[in-house]
């Protein structure tokens, strides 16, 4: 008896397929962050939602493996698993965007951007939870929790999640939401690509049209006080307040503007969803720190996409996260040891995302990922466009992360978690186990591989 060798040849006639030695193979594997070199049985790249199915299907009966990616901003901890009988299902060619501006709803076809969902949104006075990033995808975001510049009042993005189309493990077009698979649609709000490949979800949009909004800026000599007058504000703000503050470091370089070229900064930024009187007076003890730059002001909902200046292209980046419950003078001085004035980290920069609030109470619909536990999210990311620069900023991370270890908590958030780590962390207890017993229902066979592996 022979045995048949699983060949990624037989995808051929499902979709667009790059295999390994095929002149498209190294552009089509290359995700966003760059840095990654992931190197699958195939990349594939559906243009409708019957590709995916015969995507899926071809790929299942070939012994193989499937991996839904969008766009590859999550795909660090995705290129440290083994994809040789993967197939890579890029969805960047499966778009578009329908606003239900009555019921006020998305539609978003699985790999959509946040950019294309939030200018679809703005002619109606609504927007979404979305991140930072105007080319993060929805679907990647949404599925692991989505933390917003609206989250303390708003809590996670997955919360808003209404139903999602889903190709399943077995090749199946499945609808879930909550009359039809209500346990698939519990299992999405958090569970990521561990599913199913997700070719449409619907969100709920919020009236936002407007909100103040911007950012604070000082010369890293500043640090110290800035940091400590933000932990302490931090902890008397209301929720409707969402802001971050990194400590930054740029390189000298002609394409970014003066005020960034060649220094180290601290920024703080995010969102007030406040009226303008009152969102002054709660900015005031920031801006009596008389920062060099202050563009907080009420801003069309849609302005909210380019406050935080994430790189507007592809980047190759290496980075680490932990949450942390608290932060005290002490874990400002223990960052500030790191990366404060007269350091000289390889790191572009280290974050505090304030979170609690609404972010830490489960959501109204509920889910596998409700809430997050913790009240600040830090992340530290560098810039490695070769490998010693990957090793050094590893190193400066993990530096940051063992200095704040006191204060720091076993949990993450799923979505800054740039490493592989134990998904576990990112649930309640109670609410993994079921998540778990639904993967394995789901996909018994464990064809879908995510970057964070249920
Ligand atoms: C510059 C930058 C800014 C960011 N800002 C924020 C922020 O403000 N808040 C925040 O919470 N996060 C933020 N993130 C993190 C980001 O939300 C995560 O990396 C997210 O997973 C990216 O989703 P993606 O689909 O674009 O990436 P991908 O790497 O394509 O996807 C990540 C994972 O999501 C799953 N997935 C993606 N698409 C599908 C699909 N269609 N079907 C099934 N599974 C799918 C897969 O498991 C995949 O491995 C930021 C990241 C970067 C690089």
């Amino acid at each position: 008896m022979s045995i048949t060798t699983p060949s990624a040849e037989t995808l051929r006639g499902a979709c667009a397929v790059h295999l390994p030695g095929d002149p498209g193979y190294d552009a089509a594997r290359t995700p966003w962050n760059v840095s990654v070199d992931q190197r699958p049985a195939a990349v594939a790249v559906p243009r409708t939602v019957d590709e995916v199915v015969a995507l899926v299907r071809a790929a299942t009966a070939a012994g193989l493996r499937v991996a839904p990616q969008s766009t590859g901003h999550g795909a660090a901890a995705l290129g440290t698993h083994d994809l040789t009988d993967v197939v890579l299902v890029r969805l960047h060619e499966l778009t578009g965007v329908t606003v239900d501006a009555g019921a006020r709803t998305a539609r978003v076809v699985g790999g959509t951007l946040w950019a294309d969902v939030v200018a679809a949104a703005a002619p109606h006075g609504l927007t979404a939870l979305h991140g930072s990033a105007p080319d993060v995808a929805v679907a990647g975001y949404v599925l692991s929790g989505g933390l917003s510049f609206y989250g303390r009042r708003e809590g996670l993005a997955s919360g808003t999640l209404t139903a999602a189309e889903v190709v399943t493990a077995d090749g199946r077009l499945v609808r879930a939401d909550e009359n039809e698979n209500a346990d698939l649609l519990w299992a999405l709000r958090g569970g990521g690509g561990n599913l199913g490949v997700v070719v449409a979800i619907e969100l709920e949009l919020l009236p936002i049209a407007d909100v103040v909004g911007g950012m604070l800026l000082w010369d890293r000599e500043r640090a110290p006080e800035v940091l400590r007058a933000w932990a302490a504000w931090t902890r008397a703000v209301p929720e409707s307040v969402t802001t971050s503050l990194r400590v930054m470091s740029f390189p000298p370089l002609p394409e970014l503007p003066p005020f960034l070229s060649g220094r180290q900064l601290v920024v703080i930024d995010g969102a007030v969803l406040e009226d303008d009187d009152r969102a002054a007076e709660l900015l005031a003890p920031l801006r009596a720190l008389q920062p060099e730059m202050d563009t907080f002001g009420r801003v069309p909902a849609a302005a909210m996409l380019e406050v935080h200046m994430d790189p507007p292209a592809p980047t190759p980046a290496v980075g680490d996260h932990a949450m942390l419950g608290s932060l005290p003078d002490e874990a400002v001085d223990a960052l500030l040891a790191e990366v404060g004035p007269g350091t000289s980290s390889p790191l572009m920069f280290a974050e505090l995302r304030h979170l609690g609030g609404a972010f830490a109470r489960p959501t109204r619909r509920g889910g596998a990922m409700s809430h997050v536990v913790g009240e600040y999210a830090l992340l530290c990311v560098a810039v490695a466009p070769f490998p010693e620069a990957a090793t050094a900023g590893k190193a400066a991370a993990a530096a940051v992360l063992t200095a704040l270890a006191p204060w720091s908590l076993p949990t993450v958030a799923l979505t800054f978690a740039e490493k592989r780590v134990d998904t576990s962390a990112g649930f309640d207890p109670e609410d993994w186990a079921r998540l778990a017993h639904l993967r394995e229902s789901w996909d018994p066979q464990r064809t879908l591989v995510a970057n964070h592996r249920v």
